[in-house]
């Protein structure tokens, strides 16, 4: 099949992106919620409902083996596309908050004790950041925070001094899901691994704006989920480096996930499945591996210039709207702005918004103490996905400016 070379053509594939919303063409600008799904991945997850439907790994029938292939085949295509160096490093989940909760519970259980601390950013999403108090209150140890200056930059000048011995494991976002910042998780991965300490990294953004290379970056975990790279909901990966995910203990327990089962001794299975008790989400992962395909075959430079102007048209406009605030550092960043307006409740001017067909995101964004860094409680979000053009861009600017006079 020849590469996609086009945005026309990529929209093409998205029938969510045809409809009207309140009598108007949408521009659906919310896509670090979630994303669309292009045709290949809805007729695979339509296909599998009606016909290819068997549980995987269990039976001899053939639906079973096609589902297994499918799942396992999807298993392939993320390790494919992280550049991952074993299959058993891939663990399917429910999504990112579920891969941040088995490591912040099985890694915890052998490795975090009463004193030892776990050190986070001040921009992670709650999702980074519950699981991991959750585990410090469990054990007795505690939550330190990396700053983040004016911009929403990590404070690396701070790093080294907060590495100290009782720290565990560091567990960061690559790209922030409020501020869009590309954060230095290369760095940052170099020197934890300089003091011997692993690191966890939130990939739910990275994963869809940069070509992720687990074993470039060499970090230790790395998580995602299917829903913000045009795969269905409900299905997610933990990365995580061989040696590591082997001595640790599972988290879940049931079928699927055990070598043996007496009443006296169970013994686990051996990667992956060590860690994928039940019966795990077999369409969406197989909607994933589809998703990546579909990523596989498009122009990646077209993905890439396509982002960086929008990122300066966006930048340069944006900064031009009287009483606009945007937030975080406007240099390294994806197409993803955060913002308040002086006078406007964010909620507000969403809601004007929807109106006129613009999908857009408000609030606090699953962010609360970075708003509180920000001396605010909510914001406005515009978010882009590779669908997304630069007249919907212009679109949004004008409506912006049509709900600010309206409003303030
Ligand atoms: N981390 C970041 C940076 C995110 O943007 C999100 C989703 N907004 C999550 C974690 C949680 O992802 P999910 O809800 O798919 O588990």
């Amino acid at each position: 099949m020849d590469k996609i070379t086009d945005i026309s053509d990529i929209r093409r594939e998205f029938p969510a992106l045809e409809q009207s919303v309140n009598g108007k063409p949408l521009v659906y600008l919310d896509n670090g919620a979630t994303s669309h799904k292009p045709k290949s991945v809805i007729d695979l997850i339509n296909e599998m409902n009606s016909r290819t439907n068997g549980n995987i790994h269990r039976a001899v029938h053939e639906l079973s083996a096609r589902t297994t292939a499918l799942y396992e085949g999807a298993r392939e295509d993320v390790m494919r596309f992280i550049n991952a160096r074993h299959r058993e490093e891939i663990i399917f989940t429910s999504g990112t908050t579920a891969s941040v909760n088995l490591v912040a519970n099985s890694f915890s259980a052998s490795h975090l004790k009463k004193g030892d601390s776990v050190l986070i950013s001040q921009s992670e999403h709650h999702s980074n950041i519950v699981p991991w108090q959750m585990a410090c209150e469990r054990y007795g140890a505690t939550l330190k925070v990396l700053p983040i200056d004016d911009e929403g930059n990590w404070r690396m000048d701070l790093l080294d001094s907060m590495l100290t011995s009782e720290v565990k494991i560091v567990a960061v976002a690559h790209i922030s899901n409020v501020l869009g910042i590309v954060n230095p998780v290369e760095e940052l991965v170099s020197r934890c691994h300089n003091r011997g300490i692993p690191v966890f990294i939130d990939g739910a953004q990275g994963i869809v704006h940069s070509s992720v290379d687990v074993t470039a970056l060499d970090c230790d975990f790395y998580a995602f989920s299917g829903h913000k790279m045009y795969a269905a909901t409900g299905i997610g990966v933990l990365y995580g480096k061989k040696d590591i995910l082997e001595e640790m203990q599972p988290w879940m327990g049931g079928g699927d996930m055990v070598s043996s089962v007496t009443f006296e001794k169970t013994t686990y299975a051996a990667l992956p499945l060590k860690f994928e008790a039940g019966t795990p989400n077999f369409i969406g992962a197989a909607s994933l591996g589809q998703a990546i395909k579909f990523i596989e075959n498009i122009d990646h430079t077209l993905l890439l210039e396509n982002e960086k102007r929008i990122v300066e048209f966006m930048r340069d406009r944006l900064i031009k709207i009287d009483g606009l605030k945007l937030y975080g550092n406007v240099d390294n960043k994806i197409p993803l702005f955060s913002l308040s307006i002086k006078g406007a409740h964010p909620s507000d001017v969403a809601m004007i918004m929807d109106k006129m067909g613009v999908a857009l995101r408000s609030g606090q964004m699953c962010s609360e103490p970075l708003m509180k860094r920000f001396n605010t409680e909510s914001m406005l979000r515009a978010s882009f996905a590779m669908y997304n053009t630069l007249d919907e861009a212009q679109y949004f600017i004008d409506c912006l400016k049509r709900a600010i006079k309206m409003l303030v």
